[in-house]
């Protein structure tokens, strides 16, 4: 699972610039579905055909990253920001701009040496940080193949850290890895979509075209959500932990997201029990997925989800336990086996 889940985040692809992510996911798929199609937006849809039962399983393929706006005369470049940015994780951090080649650049600001005292407590923005590529002059900075609308994603390798692993994008390459991992396992008769959806960061916006092009009998998004067990969590009053298993999630943003489908809720919570896989439940109030966009598609769709926990959500920093990746992929693909029984 290291190795799949390192190739996974070590790649690159900003919402609506999945292509290298897509590339990896039906290279490691291909040899296990019957059909992979791509569709207008981007969305690759993998089916492994079988009977008249139609599950779609999807996880989005996107980070979160930012865009080239402007290049000064000197060669700095001011950047927008694409999906939820908390922006003093932004400062400092190295990243990769993926113009006509790769280029490496870090985020600046103001030093902080000249800043006023009132000024040095704040936090900086992101319209006041800047991206420097080693260039002397905007000319140069084109001359890189760099322009206004060139993506820019993050530059760290995923690594194991003690029990667990750290790395960027684990938002949602984990469940892309689950996905692959799931369907390789699973001996169901259903055919099965697997979907890696775009622009998910941006707005659930893969999953809602891609579900009505489908129409499945079911759903389920897999995604990560906050885990609660490190400091400053404890007023959320949740338990979720890494290391304990699959979250299944009963309402996200208090319900303005998704309320899951129950018949998906029960399905999931009856295989785990019956497979001895611990899960764990989630009733949240912030944070949403594709589920919530693919419940509502055409007439409606029963509509689940299963996250990883995962700490520091949106950093480059993201932590996850890799026994949840192994727990998760066989809830996923044991429930598939028996997923007529419930619809
Ligand atoms: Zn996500």
């Amino acid at each position: 699972m290291f190795e799949l889940l390192k190739r996974l985040s070590d790649a690159h692809g900003i919402s609506g610039y999945e292509d290298e992510i897509r590339e990896i996911v039906k290279s490691e798929l291909e040899d296990y579905v019957d059909e992979i199609r791509v569709d207008k937006l981007g969305n690759l849809i993998c089916v492994k055909n079988g009977g008249e039962f139609e599950v779609m399983v999807c996880a989005h393929m996107d980070e979160i990253g930012f865009m080239v706006k402007h290049i000064d005369e000197k060669g700095f470049i001011r950047f927008a920001p694409i999906g939820g940015w908390f922006s003093q994780i932004a400062l400092g951090q190295r990243v990769v701009l993926h113009g006509s080649k790769k280029v490496y650049g870090v985020v600046g600001c103001k030093p902080p040496h000249v800043m006023k005292d009132e000024e040095r407590k704040k936090a900086v923005e992101i319209k006041d940080m800047f991206i420097d590529v080693g260039a002397e002059s905007r000319d140069e900075v084109v001359e890189m193949g760099i322009d206004v609308g060139t993506p820019i994603t993050i530059d760290r390798e995923l690594v194991k850290m003690g029990k667990r692993v750290t790395g960027k994008a684990l938002d949602d390459r984990v469940g892309l890895a689950v996905m692959i991992d799931s369907l390789k396992q699973t001996e169901s008769d259903a055919t099965i979509y697997v979907v890696g959806t775009v622009q998910e960061e941006v707005g659930l916006k893969g999953a809602r075209v891609s579900a009505f092009a489908i129409e499945p009998d079911v759903a389920l998004a897999l995604d990560v959500c906050v885990a609660t067990d490190f400091p400053g969590t404890e007023s959320l009053h949740m338990d979720i932990k890494l290391g304990k298993g699959p979250v299944i999630t009963i309402v996200d943003a208090s319900g303005r997201g998704l309320i899951a489908t129950k018949d998906v809720v029960r399905w999931l919570k009856e295989t785990a029990e019956r497979n001895d896989i611990p899960y764990q439940l989630e009733v949240a109030e912030g944070g949403t997925t594709d589920a919530t966009a693919i419940q509502i598609t055409k007439s409606g769709v029963p509509s689940g989800v299963v996250s990883i926990p995962a700490r520091y959500i949106h950093s480059p920093v993201e932590v996850v336990d890799l026994r949840d990746l192994e727990n998760s992929s066989k809830l996923i693909s044991r429930a598939l086996e028996r997923v007529e029984r419930y619809f």
